[in-house]
């Protein structure tokens, strides 16, 4: 779980409230699991090379992002095609906080196009708005 569940915690509130994307970086350095500060994305795609970068030595392990506010023409819920294609190309865990404010999480397995495991791995307290 590392510190997924605290980067999309910290965030997911803010996400849903103004409707947008938000991604970091999730990464291990000496041996301690940890997040960067989310960069806003759109309302319905966050970038996958958020910035700030994960300090210089890091070993990373993948990205978290959030999906933004319910809506219907989205499938809010559930990783997107885009999500699994990039990072099974990278070989990098995908960490999404939905809307209904559980956290998945993608892991690709190599050679299997869109078909790594899914798994959520908690519940999110939805708390306060981050300006
Ligand atoms: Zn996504």
């Amino acid at each position: 779980m590392c510190a997924a569940m605290a980067a999309i915690n910290g965030i997911v509130g803010t996400s849903i409230a103004v409707g947008k994307e938000y991604s970091g970086w999730i990464y291990w350095k000496d041996g301690a699991c940890s997040y960067t500060e989310p960069e806003r994305g759109g309302a319905d795609h966050s970038t996958a090379n958020p910035v700030p970068k994960p300090p210089d030595g890091s070993d990373i392990i993948g990205v978290y992002h959030t999906h933004g506010k319910k809506d219907k023409h989205y499938k809010n819920e559930v990783f997107s095609d885009m999500d699994k294609d990039i990072f099974d190309r990278r070989n990098q865990k995908l960490y999404v906080g939905t809307p209904g404010a559980v956290v998945k999480k993608y892991s690709p397995i190599k050679g299997k196009c869109r078909g790594g495991v899914v798994e959520t791995i908690g519940q999110i307290g939805i708390v306060g708005v981050q300006k």
